[in-house]
This record gives structure tokens, sequence and C-alpha cells, in this order.
């Protein structure tokens, strides 16, 4: 049902009815009316300013209701862009996506390896620089970069917190070291949390929905949306579902904790247990210390896609530790909808897929109330740094989300949730 709208300020209702006109598609301004709760004439005003800053455009007529033909009204799509950024040990992923969230340009380049923080991020400025030039996309039309990162952020600080392995990045304020490079405001979230709202952003998911995604790279994380924004918890670092304890007796994991779904199903535990079983390891090429972790599981899922027994059994058991852990999220916030992204879900998804939905039909609480719709991104394997484009539009275009949540730290770390572009 629509949310209604009176009594909000200016620049939040203005931003609400273009997130109206934003997950509709297409829209006549008497539907807007109805969908807010707001008079004709208020509708008719709002829409002026957002044709005039070009951000609406006219797009053909819908039907009849016994008058004249209602005009249409779109997102321009040409309007604004947000680059999208995920940061990854292996590999750097760039996206330009439009104001829809919708992809113009995808590029990847070399990971962060082993290189100083400062010196990734002055890359990433000049990397994302020369792509914007590429795309002939002028400065005055970008509303920022979003960049997504693994690990425990402090989103305020922009500021990726002992994650594993990452040592040197913690306490470097990514954010902050990314905005003084590139000039442009910068937001950096969770990898999973900008999955998540990609998801919602590119229209997939209705604004009244709740739903999470389950994102897997390295690790595995839940990106949750409540009513047409992400969930953020206390810090921000809500959805950590890789450290979901499913064996207390389990292996040790870096967090300090036992039997973690970090060390029983990601890519590298996967990877770990096939190098145990020397035929299989020999078979896919992937034994020694100096093996890609990502490149050694696409290996395994391929292996498993095809039959290979041993494979099959290694995506299985790992399919069955997420599937029970995405069962806890489903029963704790009973949800309808999930989403599996990310690369990690590349190679053996399916299988994936076909155990978290076998799981949720067999053991949900609510299954005899509702049932639980489990899905593939559409996004691909690019889902968090479109996703983080997508950060960057929610928090510039609709800043109305994050003026309900006044109780909570601000949205963002070098910018403050703005209006939109001045008339
Ligand atoms: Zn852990």
């Amino acid at each position: 049902m629509a949310r209604r709208l009176k009594g909000q300020s200016s620049v939040e209702t203005r931003s609400a009815i273009l997130d109206l006109i934003r997950s509709s598609g297409r829209v006549s301004r008497i539907e807007l009316s109805e969908r807010s709760g707001l008079t004709e004439a208020t509708i008719s005003k709002i829409v002026r300013s957002l044709l005039l800053d070009g951000l609406v455009v006219e797009a053909g007529y819908g039907d009849s209701t016994g008058g004249k033909r209602p005009v249409l009204l779109a997102l321009n799509t040409e309007s604004r862009y947000a680059v999208g950024i995920s940061l990854d040990a292996e590999h750097i992923v760039y996206v330009i996506a439009d104001v829809t969230g919708r992809p113009v340009h995808t590029m990847t380049a070399a990971g962060t390896g082993r290189s100083a923080p400062p010196d990734v991020i002055k890359r990433v400025a000049k990397e994302s620089q020369r792509l914007l030039r590429k795309q002939g996309i002028a400065d005055a039309d970008l509303v920022g970069i979003g960049i997504a990162g693994a690990g425990r952020l402090d989103r305020a600080g922009g500021v990726l917190r002992s994650s594993k392995k990452a040592s040197e990045w913690e306490d470097f304020a990514v954010a902050d070291a990314l905005h003084d490079a590139s000039g442009l405001p910068v937001i950096f979230d969770n990898d999973a949390n900008c999955a998540a709202l990609g998801e919602f952003w590119s229209g997939r998911v209705p604004a009244t929905r709740d739903f999470a995604t389950a994102y897997m790279a390295s690790g595995i994380g839940a990106g949750i949306v409540i009513n047409g924004d992400v969930y953020r918890g206390a810090s921000s670092n809500v959805g950590e579902i890789s450290h979901m304890t499913l064996d207390i007796n389990g292996p040790e994991c870096w967090c300090g904790s036992r039997g973690c779904l970090e060390v029983l199903a990601t890519p590298a535990a996967v990877v770990q247990r096939a190098q145990q079983d020397a035929a299989l390891s020999e078979r896919l090429g992937i034994a020694g210390d100096t093996i890609d972790v990502r490149h050694a599981f696409a290996l395994i899922g391929r292996a498993a896609m095809s039959g290979d027994t041993a494979a099959v059994a290694l995506i299985e058991q790992s399919a069955e530790y997420l599937a029970k852990a995405l069962l806890s999220v489903v029963n704790m916030l009973d949800i309808d909808t999930l989403f599996l992204g990310g690369p990690g879900f590349a190679e053996a998804g399916q299988i994936y897929l076909r155990t978290a939905r076998d799981e949720l039909a067999a053991h949900a609480f609510m299954r005899t109330v509702h049932p639980v719709s489990v899905e593939m991104s559409a996004v691909g394997p690019e889902a968090a740094a479109l996703g983080a484009a997508s950060v960057v539009l929610h928090s510039h275009l609709t800043p109305h989300h994050a003026a309900t949540r006044s109780r909570r730290k601000p949205p963002s770390v070098t910018i403050e949730a703005v209006p939109l572009a001045s008339a």
C-alpha cells in the first residue's frame, strides 16, 4: 500500500514522489496522487520541478478512464549517473549505473592484492575518472561513488575494521581517502547491503516488500531491506551470517568463535576441504598453497555442475550449511523473499538455490502460513558494485528514507542526504 506523505517536509515529499516514479516505471500524475495521498495540485507542482531538473521525463500516454489519456512520467535515464565499485583482494569491479540503477558500463581491474591501501585508492580514483571520461559523463551529472567492501565496517567513519587478512586496511578511512583523491561524494557500505539495495533499486522488488539478499564472495553476508531501505542496525554491520554459529564444536574461526558459516561453507572452506581429497585436487589442478581461492572454487563448482561426485558432495555440503543459516534469517525476520547474489554463486548457484528452496519449504517456521521464495539475483556477479552505485543514487535522490530514521547515525560518510539538484 502507498505510504501517506502528508506532514513531511517539501524535500522529503519531493524525494518520495521521485521514488514512487522510480518504483512504478511509468506512472501518471493521477496515479501518483492516489498512491501518495497528496492532492493533484501538489503532485503537479512537484512533477513540474522534477521535469525542470531533467530528472523526470514525459513518456507517452496511459489508458483513458473516460476523459483525456493521461501523460505518463518516468525517470530520465540520462539525467544522473553513479559509479559503483566493489573492492576485493582478487578483483576490483567498476560499474557506471544510470539513474534507474541499470548498468551502462562494467569493468574489472586487478584486485587490491598486497598493495598499500593509499596506493589502491589512488588507482581506483584514476580508473574511475578514466571510465567516466570514456563514457562521456560530465561531473555535473554524476551523483557520486559508492564502494562495497567486506569486513567489519565503521560506516560513519568509512573505515574497514579488522577483516580477515586485511590488517593494512584496518582503520584506513576508505571513503575519506577516495573522496580526497576524486573530489566526489563517496559512500562506503557493506557488500551484502549493496547487493540487496541494488536488487531493490533496479525495480525487481516492489517498494513495499521486505526481503534479504545472501551475498557470497570471499565471505557470506545478508543484506536486509525493510520498507524500502537497508536495515542497518546500530553500526551498519547487520546480516553477518558468515559468523552465525552452525556447529558449537566446529573448527575455530578468525572472528574468535567456532563453527561459523565462514569456516564451514565459504569458498575458502570448500577449497580447503577439496585439497584434502588428493584425487579431486589433482583432477582439478587445485593442489598447493598458492592457488587462487576464487579460481579454485569456480573449478570445483564447474566440476559439480558437470556431475563430478566428489565435487557435488562438497558443494552440497556448503549449500546445506548456507541453507540452515538462511532458515534462521527467515525465521527471525519472517520475510517471504530471498535472493542469492555475488560471484560465489556464479558456477554452482543452481545447487545452492535448490538446496535453500528445499530447506525453507521443509523447515521454515511459517511455511504453512506463506511460502518463502528464493531466487538468484538478476544482477549477476557484479551485484555488489552495481548495488554500491544504487546506494549512492538512493541516498542522493531519495533522501526521505534517511530522513525517516532520525534516531540513527547519518547514512553517509562524506556527504549529507542532499536535496535534489537545485532548480
Ligand atoms: Zn566467525
